[in-house]
């Protein structure tokens, strides 16, 4: 535990100079738990694609309306409509220092369009509000967790449609069988939580996403980190990846 508070200090110390990092891993990987660690650490934001689509499908946007069918299936979203999505967001002030991508990209069209985005972001050519930190290449944290483990976090998610706790009714239950401690409202899952959506997602990983660890590997940005350890464990060790990366 020291060590992990000491890396927490050293990264305070460091605060503001994260750059952008990747969370990479499969559905229920712990991808939103260390994104929202490192945003709170680091003062960065945390995007997660899946969260804006899902917003985009409970206002009934357009975006919403072509995205649900295809994220009811556990199928991706077209490349074009994320890319564009996560090109908006970037341009708010809040990325100015770095920001965290979870969930985004998800196949190796979204990578390249990544590393040209940040590239021309670099040069100046797509507005000013970028520092030259928040668009240095990626440090891609890969979080390696075992199939078992996924599925029983999947089906045992739950969370508050509230105030957006999350629970699992195996290895982190609610005092009150199906109801937030916080704020009493009824727990729900996710529909693409459900067993058989898990397994379309698995696929659409395996087949789409996977290839990115080799894409990273080639361009030495890929940390792995064993994510069935605890999840200080697993912080302390993707701390230690953003502090010690090499980003030239
Ligand atoms: P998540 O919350 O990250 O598990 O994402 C939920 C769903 O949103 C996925 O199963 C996809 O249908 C869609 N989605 C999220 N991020 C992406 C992405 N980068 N590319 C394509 N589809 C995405």
């Amino acid at each position: 535990m020291e060590a992990q508070t000491s890396a927490v200090a050293r990264v305070n110390a460091n605060a503001r100079v994260a750059g952008p990092i990747i969370l990479l891993g499969p559905p229920a990987a712990g991808k939103g738990t260390q994104a929202k660690l490192i945003s709170d650490t680091f003062g960065i934001p945390q995007i997660s694609t899946g969260d804006i689509l899902r917003a985009n499908v409970s206002r009934k946007t357009e975006l919403g309306a072509k995205a649900k069918a295809i994220m009811e299936r556990g199928d991706l979203v077209p490349d074009e409509l994320v890319c564009d999505m996560v090109a908006s967001r970037l341009l708010e002030a809040d990325c100015a220092h770095g920001f965290i991508l979870d969930g985004f990209p998800r196949t190796v069209r979204q990578a390249e369009w990544l590393d040209g985005h940040l590239e021309q972001l670099r040069a100046g050519k797509k507005g000013d509000s970028c520092a030259q930190q928040a668009c240095a290449a990626p440090v891609v944290i890969r979080l390696v967790v075992d199939y078992n483990t996924l599925l029983q976090r999947i089906t045992g998610r739950r969370s508050c449609p509230a105030c957006g706790l999350i629970y699992n009714v195996y290895f982190q239950p609610p005092k009150v069988q199906g109801i937030c401690d916080v704020d009493g409202t009824p727990l729900a899952a996710r529909p693409d939580d459900a067993e058989d959506v898990f397994a379309e997602r698995m696929k659409a990983y395996e087949q789409l996403t996977l290839p990115l660890v080799d894409y990273y590997k080639a361009r030495g940005r890929l940390i792995e980190v064993n994510g069935d350890q605890a999840v200080e464990v697993v912080m302390a060790q993707a701390f230690s990846a953003i502090e010690n990366v090499n980003r030239l």
